[in-house]
């Protein structure tokens, strides 16, 4: 385990000298669930030396979010992520990534202003400026993103071309419960009952995507469709659910190829994100 951004360099540069293999990177804010395991996996599968980091990063949390109460469990994840082969985790806190000083951020462009960054104005920015950190910190061959978290996905894909980064992306699909609902850290804010009716997510992008398979090209049909299905659950506040090209997070009106279908939903204390790709 590393705590400090030098004895990471240390440790990968260590890596380097002796073996040829790539390195993965895992970026996480920790609380493991299913869905962080499998991108350790893929990580274990394609790159010879893996680094997991956690850290909660107060940048992507706006002022009246949940970076206070937001689950971490660093002992608990260690356990959880002791069989998967893991060779490095960076656990570190503000005061390492963020000294007194710091002041340089990454400016986000039009994939982040619409879906999530519409209710979170600087979330992206957030999580491009770190993610821009741990590449630069780790410098691995391949960083493993999530396909939960599309948008995210969308604005580092945009930031590693426009910035010259020199790593693929990897994305994993989302990891989901028996029932369908997506894991995510913050499930664990949700009670049996609105765990149950958080599905409802899971079920509206599903039968969006068998429309679109069976032949519906229009976005505000399917829009409407997915609103109703989710509005019927009285403890699931809608957010947004919309159509949107699966690179620029653009609205897309007429359906002609692969769009992406991204929901958001408060359910009681949590704020709940789910997407689905759907093909003609
Ligand atoms: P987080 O700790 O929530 O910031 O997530 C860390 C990484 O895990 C991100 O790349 C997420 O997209 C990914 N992730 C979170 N939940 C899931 C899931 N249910 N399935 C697959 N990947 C996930």
């Amino acid at each position: 385990m590393a705590t400090t951004i030098d004895e990471v360099r240390g440790r990968v540069a260590l890596h380097r000298r002796r073996h040829e293999g790539a390195v993965g990177l895992v970026p996480t804010m920790g609380s493991f669930h299913e869905g962080h395991l499998s991108l350790m996996r893929a990580a274990r599968a394609e790159t010879e030396f893996v680094a997991v980091s956690i850290f909660v990063n107060p940048a992507q949390f706006g002022a009246v979010e949940d970076f206070d109460s937001y689950p971490r469990d660093t002992g608990g994840d260690l356990a959880l992520a002791a069989g998967e082969g893991v060779d490095l985790f960076f656990i570190t806190d503000s005061g390492e990534m963020y000294p007194a000083g710091h002041e340089s951020t990454i400016s986000t462009g039009s994939v982040a202003e619409g879906l999530c960054g519409q209710a979170r104005p600087g979330h992206f920015s957030g999580v491009a400026t770190v993610v821009a950190k741990l590449l630069n910190i780790v410098g691995p061959d391949s960083v493993f993103l999530g396909q939960k978290d599309a948008q995210q996905v969308a604005v580092i894909r945009r930031m590693v071309k426009d910035l010259d980064f020199d790593v693929e992306i990897r994305v994993c699909p989302t990891v989901r419960e028996p029932g369908g609902l997506a894991m995510s850290s913050r499930n664990a804010y949700l009670s049996p009952e609105e765990k149950d009716q958080a599905r409802a997510l899971y079920l509206a992008l599903r039968e969006a995507r068998e429309q679109v398979a069976a032949g519906e090209t229009g976005a505000a049909r399917i829009r409407r469709q997915m609103r109703r299905a989710i509005a019927a659950n009285y403890l699931v506040e809608l957010e947004y659910a919309k159509i949107v090209d699966p690179e620029t997070m653009q609205p897309v009106q007429e359906i002609t190829g692969e769009v992406l279908a991204a929901v958001a939903a408060k359910v009681g204390p949590a704020r709940l994100i789910d997407n689905m790709i759907l093909s003609p």
